[in-house]
């Protein structure tokens, strides 16, 4: 199969509905942008200092440190995200070569050096797909990419931009033992600051050979489809990828770029595996505190809020202001979905005591 259509394929796209997502749709932008979603201007920080004050576990003034401390990179690294910054004499190497792209190189050798690098900069796992247009948002919420309240500016890569490099980072498993407490967020926090770094020094290893880098977290495209495209794994009732090493615990981040690549091919034995296992397990549908999660033994294709881009037929859709909710209430990403699932091998909830002796 075309690697370009696998995760349609395995999603059952109904071409007639589906529709590339406006990204102020997601309920994190609605929580800032939409007066009319429940959650309109709350945030993880709404009931911080009331969790602080309630000495439940995993609530302490440590802990809301380390999960400040876990989120530093991300917060605070605004070249990351940049798509064409001006590199200047500081850059480690003579610029006149960046307009000399390695054109003696091979796609497959090109592709053995960027997973190396990729890997020897932190990542835990590499995948490249040819660039599927329908996983690319339609417009951008980012103020970076000079949008407001009143101007989501579309999203167009340049068009010889056809390569995606998806790069999967393990969450670190001892705060997701810890959801859905500051100890979980602070295990996000840690991964976004990670794939922050990441496609960074990613696209910047692809500029130095004198192709365009084009570094996304969670903006300009969707990364779950990519990764999909790109073999790093399955789509699982609870909305997440399943990484066959990591589970749910896995955390997604990618580098467009022109430079030619050849491309991995999606795992369809895994995927296979995961369709069959996700129908009886429930897990994570049980651990939700807010019935944001399908129990529905078969994917029922149908969208629950708007959050959700309909036109997937087989899917669990997770109902994601549900889940804002409860991030809403437990002052953090909660996570027990991740923990719960078997496959992020996070099983046993250990204490905030137990994790801060853990080494
Ligand atoms: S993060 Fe929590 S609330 Fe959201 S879907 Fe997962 S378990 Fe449910
Ligand atoms: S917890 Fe079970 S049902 Fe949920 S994603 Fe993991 S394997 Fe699938």
């Amino acid at each position: 199969m075309n690697p370009e259509n696998a995760s349609e394929k395995v999603y059952g796209l109904d071409k007639n509905v589906y529709k590339r997502f406006p990204e102020h749709m997601n309920c994190l932008f609605r929580s800032r942008l939409d007066p009319t979603f429940e959650y309109y201007q709350q945030t993880i920080r709404t009931n911080m200092k009331k969790h602080l004050a309630s000495g439940e576990d995993g609530y302490s003034r440590f802990d809301l440190a380390l999960n400040v401390a876990a989120w530093t990179v991300d917060m605070h690294m605004p070249f990351s995200f940049e798509w064409n910054p001006q590199l200047d004499a500081h850059e480690h190497m003579p610029l006149d070569l960046l307009d000399q792209p390695t054109e003696d190189s091979t796609p497959e050798e090109n592709t053995h050096y960027v997973k190396k690098a990729a890997l020897y900069c932190g990542a835990s796992e590499v995948g490249i797909t040819r660039i599927n247009e329908k996983w690319l948002y339609s417009s951008t919420a980012r103020p970076y990419q000079n949008a407001s309240k009143d101007n989501y500016p579309p999203i167009k890569l340049p068009q010889d931009v056809t390569n995606a490099i998806v790069i999967g980072v393990e969450m670190e498993p001892n705060g997701v033992k810890c959801a859905p407490t500051f100890l979980e967020l602070a295990s996000t926090g840690l991964a976004y600051s990670k794939m922050t770094y990441l496609i960074a020094m990613i696209a910047q290893f692809i500029r130095a050979l004198g192709y365009k880098g084009i570094p996304s977290g969670n903006d300009v495209g969707l990364s779950i489809p990519l990764a999909i495209d790109a073999g790093l794994g399955a789509l699982g009732r609870n909305g997440l990828l399943i990484n066959k090493n990591y589970g749910a615990r896995f955390r997604l981040c990618k580098v467009f770029t022109n430079m030619p690549l050849s491309t991995d091919t999606p795992d369809f034995s895994f995927i296979s595996r995961i369709n069959k296992f996700c129908s009886s397990c429930k897990a994570c549908a049980t651990a939700c505190d807010s019935g944001a999660i399908s129990t529905a033994d078969e994917p029922d294709g149908i969208a629950k809020c708007p959050s959700n881009n309909p036109g997937v037929t087989k899917k669990w859709y997770v109902n994601q202001d549900l889940c804002y909710k409860i991030w809403v209430e437990h002052s953090s990403d909660c996570g027990k979905c991740i923990q719960a699932c078997p496959f992020s091998k996070a099983l046993a909830p250990i204490t905030a005591r137990e994790f801060w002796k853990t080494e």
